[in-house]
C-alpha cells in the first residue's frame, strides 16, 4: 500500500492524497489550487493521474480547496463513486455549481484578454455529474470503498459535514489504519458540533498544520469582539465590510448576529448577506438540523436560526451595486473569504479608504491573496486594477477561525493516538507516524518540532508527490 501525497503538500491548498492498495486506486479529496491566477491554473489542470485508474474518492467536506477539482474528474469521464457526508454532498450542489460559473467568467475574462478561445477548467454540466457521483452516508458508520478497504467519517467540527477519515486496509491478514485529519475545527464553534477525534490505533495520520505556529484566542471572546467592532463602526457612521466564506463562516456569523441582536449587544443596523452562494448554503444548512450542536441555547430555542429582523439578503447583482449608493451604517458579508474574487471586490473598492469603515478578517488568508495584503495593513490595495488606499480600520478576528491552532491540533491528534481499541500486539500510546499536510511550510516546520517534541519521533511534512509505502 503506498500513498502519495498529490496536493496541499508544503502549501494550503489542493488538498489531494492518492492511496494505492491491492491494485485499486483511491483519492482522498480532489481539491482547487488558490493564489496567484498565473501559478494555479495550469496547476489545476494538470491531473497527478490518469482518471481511469481511479477506483474511487472519499471527500473530506464541501470547501473548494478540496473538492474543487471533482467536477474536472466528471469532464474526463469519471463515473465512480464519490464518498462523502450527506451534509458535504448538499453543500458541493452548491458550491461546486458556483466554482464552474467562477471557471467560465475565468476563462471568458482571459479570452478577451488574450483575444484566443479559452476553455474553462469546467463547466456547470461537468460539477452536477460530480454531485450525481456524490453517495452520502452518515458519521460514524463504517462503508466499504474497494476490495478491503473500509472507511469511517467522524465530525471534524470544521464546516457542516467536514470529516475525518479513516480508512481500514486489509490484505493478506495484515491491517493498516490510516487517519486522515481533513480540516479540523475547533470547540465551541457556532452550530457545528465540536471534533471528534477518531478513534485510535492509526499507524499513519495526515494532519492538516494550517496552523500549527498559532495560538488563538479562545472561541468564547470572538462574539463579544464582534460586538464591539460593529458597535464601534457603527457610532463612527461607518460599514463592516467583512470578506467571508460563503459556505460555514458567513453562516456563523449570522447565527453570532443573531444572537446579539436577541440580546440587544448590537446597535439596529441592517447586515447584507451579499452573496447568492451564501443564501444558497444557508438553505443547505437549515436542510441538516440533525447535525447542529444541541447544546447550544439558539438552536433549542430558535426555528429558523438565519431570519431575524435586521438580516437582507441580497441575490441579484443590481442590489449588492445599489448598496454603493445607500447612506449610515451597516454590516455586509460578502465573498471570496479571501477577498480575491466575488462581490466583495466591489465594496472593498468603494468602501476600503474611508477611515470610518472597518474591513472585518474572519478566516484564513493564503499568501499572495488581498485579503492577506489587507491583514497586512498594507498601504494601498489593488482592486480591479486600480490602487485604493487602505484607510478602512482592519479588525481580525482570529476566534472565528475554522481551524484549530496548534494545541487543538496536538490535542486532536493524542486522542486518536491514546483513544480506542488497540489492534494486537501494539502497545496503548504508540505514536503513528504523522505527516503533515495542508499547510505552508512555517508553519509545518514549527509545528514538526513541537510533535517530536511531544513524544512523535515520526514526524514529516512531505513535499509534492512524495510517495510513502506502509
Ligand atoms: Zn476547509
Ligand atoms: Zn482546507
Amino acid at each position: 500500500m503506498d500513498i502519495e501525497f498529490a496536493g496541499a503538500a508544503r502549501e494550503v491548498t489542493g488538498s489531494c492524497h492518492i492511496v494505492r492498495f491491492n491494485g485499486k486506486t483511491v483519492l482522498l479529496d480532489f481539491g482547487m489550487f488558490q493564489g496567484r491566477r498565473s501559478e494555479t491554473r495550469a496547476k489545476n489542470a494538470a491531473l497527478p493521474l490518469e482518471v481511469r485508474e481511479i477506483d474511487a474518492v472519499v471527500l473530506s467536506h464541501a470547501h473548494i480547496d478540496h473538492a474543487g477539482r471533482l467536477p474536472l474528474l466528471s469532464a474526463k469521464g469519471y463515473a465512480n463513486p464519490i464518498y462523502c457526508t450527506a451534509a458535504t454532498r448538499d453543500l458541493s450542489a452548491v458550491m461546486l455549481a458556483d466554482s464552474a460559473h467562477i471557471q467560465e467568467k475565468d476563462a471568458e475574462f482571459l479570452a478577451r484578454r488574450n483575444k484566443e478561445a479559452v476553455l474553462p477548467l469546467y463547466g456547470m454540466r461537468d460539477a452536477t455529474r460530480a454531485v450525481d457521483r456524490m453517495v452520502g452516508l452518515p458519521y460514524d458508520t463504517t462503508f466499504d470503498v474497494v476490495p478491503g478497504m473500509r472507511a469511517t467519517f467522524t465530525d471534524a467540527g470544521h464546516i457542516l459535514g467536514s470529516a475525518s477519515i479513516t480508512l481500514d486496509c486489509t490484505e493478506g491478514g495484515t491491517r493498516k489504519r490510516v487517519v486522515f485529519s481533513g480540516d479540523i475545527g475547533r470547540n465551541g464553534l457556532p452550530i457545528i458540533r465540536d471534533p471528534k477525534p477518531p478513534a485510535g490505533d492509526a499507524d499513519v495520520v495526515l494532519l492538516e498544520s494550517t496552523y500549527g505556529n498559532r495560538d488563538h484566542p479562545p472561541v468564547a471572546g470572538a462574539r463579544d469582539q464582534l460586538a464591539r467592532v460593529v458597535s464601534e463602526t457603527a457610532a463612527r457612521g461607518g460599514r463592516v465590510l467583512v470578506p467571508a466564506f460563503s459556505v460555514g463562516r458567513t453562516q456563523e456569523l449570522v447565527y453570532d448576529l443573531h444572537i446579539l441582536a436577541r440580546e440587544g449587544k448590537i446597535p439596529e443596523i441592517p447586515i447584507y448577506i451579499d452573496s447568492p452562494l451564501a443564501i444558497d448554503a444557508t438553505t443547505v444548512f437549515a436542510m441538516h438540523p440533525e447535525i447542529f450542536d444541541q447544546t447550544e441555547d439558539l438552536v433549542q430555542k430558535v426555528q429558523d436560526l438565519f431570519k431575524f429582523p435586521l438580516v437582507r439578503y441580497t441575490r441579484e447583482a443590481t442590489e449588492s451595486k445599489a448598496l454603493n449608493a445607500q447612506h449610515g451604517p451597516m454590516v455586509i458579508i460578502a465573498a471570496s473569504g479571501m477577498a480575491e474574487a466575488g462581490r466583495i471586490l466591489h465594496h472593498l473598492a468603494h468602501g476600503a479608504s474611508d477611515p470610518r469603515n472597518t474591513i472585518l478578517i474572519v478566516g484564513f488568508q493564503a499568501e499572495h491573496t488581498l485579503g492577506r495584503r489587507i491583514v497586512e495593513q498594507a498601504p494601498v490595495l489593488r482592486v480591479f486594477g486600480d490602487e485604493i488606499p487602505l484607510r478602512a480600520r482592519v479588525e481580525v478576528l482570529a476566534g472565528y477561525s475554522a481551524h484549530g491552532d496548534r494545541h487543538e491540533l496536538q490535542r486532536w491528534l493524542d486522542s486518536v493516538r491514546d483513544g480506542g481499541p488497540r489492534a494486537e500486539g501494539r502497545a496503548q500510546g504508540s505514536a503513528p507516524d504523522i505527516y503533515l499536510v495542508h499547510g505552508e511550510p512555517e508553519a509545518q516546520d514549527a509545528f514538526a518540532v513541537q510533535l517530536r517534541d511531544a513524544g512523535y519521533p515520526s514526524v514529516e511534512a512531505p513535499v509534492p508527490h512524495r510517495k510513502i509505502t506502509l
